[in-house]
């Protein structure tokens, strides 16, 4: 049962929002990729002498990644297919471009009362029958689905890419209560057949099945890091080239993640568990630091290491 998905429209342009819009886009699947207006101006937009209101400066956050999309390789699965349309604007000026969308994609910042504000907006806009879905590391799918209408959580799940979503095979699709047991077979089928991904159901568990795994070992390395007096490099040449890994399963991954993103996956777990386990899911001193710096990794031109 593949139900057809003429156009899709992804909530957040970043890190991930832009990647799995670029995936979309890359396998000939329309794609509108939104975000929210910047309330500040950069040094060069002062400079330059824009103002708020300028086109530019508020679409900043999708144009920027666009441009970043266009700079990497096409992915595998694409490379057959022609990139269809992507366009990029602020949520609020395009909310209405939502009601000619099938599948609706959250990827906005891991918190769950924005989360819910961004699906107060899209159920105001979206056509009945559109799939909606949360790109959710971790958080609850049951809790996001409060307060909404009957058909609206009929057609809502988690589906989970992993970074970067063009060429991470995994996709977790992560049922609540009330979501159609069709959507899950869809979304199943769309996600292996269509957009080339190996699918796996997990349940409604705080960080779901890769990133309770990934982020309990992350952690547990942090601290044994620390304890045994081992450097950032030393650590990412431990986990990553000496196991054979093409590059790091630490450091590097965190500065692809995004500290930020890492923080608050985290402690979508660490609030939901007790004793021990609660002490391996707290966040380093340094971490919290690093975040108040603003070294969150690539994204910022810096975290543990300088962006190259
Ligand atoms: P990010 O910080 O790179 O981007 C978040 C984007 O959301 C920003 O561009 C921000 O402007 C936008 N945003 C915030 N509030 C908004 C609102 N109200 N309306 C519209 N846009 C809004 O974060 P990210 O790493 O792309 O993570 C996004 C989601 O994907 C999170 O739920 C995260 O847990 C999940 N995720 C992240 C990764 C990863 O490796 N970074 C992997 C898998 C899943």
């Amino acid at each position: 049962m593949i139900q057809r998905i003429q156009q899709v429209a992804v909530i957040g342009s970043g890190v991930m929002g832009s990647g799995i819009a670029a995936h979309l886009a890359n396998i000939g699947i329309p794609t509108l990729l939104l975000d929210i207006v910047p309330r500040e101006l950069t040094d060069e937009e002062k400079k330059k002498g824009l103002t708020l209101e300028d086109k530019l400066v508020r679409n900043r956050l999708a144009n920027n990644s666009i441009q970043a999309l266009f700079k990497q390789k096409p992915a595998p699965l694409s490379r057959k297919q022609n990139a269809k349309l992507i366009t990029a604007g602020n949520l609020e000026d395009n909310a209405a471009e939502l009601s000619n969308c099938d599948w609706i994609i959250e990827v906005v910042v891991e918190n769950l009362d924005v989360k819910k504000q961004v699906f107060t907006l899209i159920e105001k806009h979206r056509k009945p029958g559109s799939i909606v879905s949360s790109n959710t590391s971790g958080i609850s799918v049951e809790a996001m689905k409060e307060g909404r209408s009957e058909e609206f959580q009929a057609k809502f799940l988690g589906t989970h890419f992993f970074n970067p979503p063009r060429y991470l095979k995994l996709l977790e699709v992560i049922p609540t209560s009330k979501t159609a047991p069709e959507v899950v077979e869809f979304m199943k089928e769309f996600g292996e057949d269509v957009l080339g991904k190996g699918v796996v159901l997990a349940k409604d568990t705080p960080n779901f099945i890769a990133n309770r795994i990934g982020t309990y070992g992350l952690l547990v390395t942090v601290r044994e890091m620390l304890e045994s007096n081992l450097s950032v490099g030393e650590i990412d040449s431990l986990t990553g080239t000496l196991l054979g890994r093409p590059k790091s399963a630490t450091f590097r991954t965190l500065d692809v993640v995004g500290l930020d993103t890492f923080i608050h996956v985290a402690n979508n777990v660490y609030e939901k568990v007790e004793g021990e386990e609660k002490e391996v899911f707290s966040i380093p001193m340094f971490m919290h630091k690093m975040r108040e710096n603003g070294w969150l990794g690539s994204k910022s031109g810096q975290g543990f290491f300088k962006k190259e």
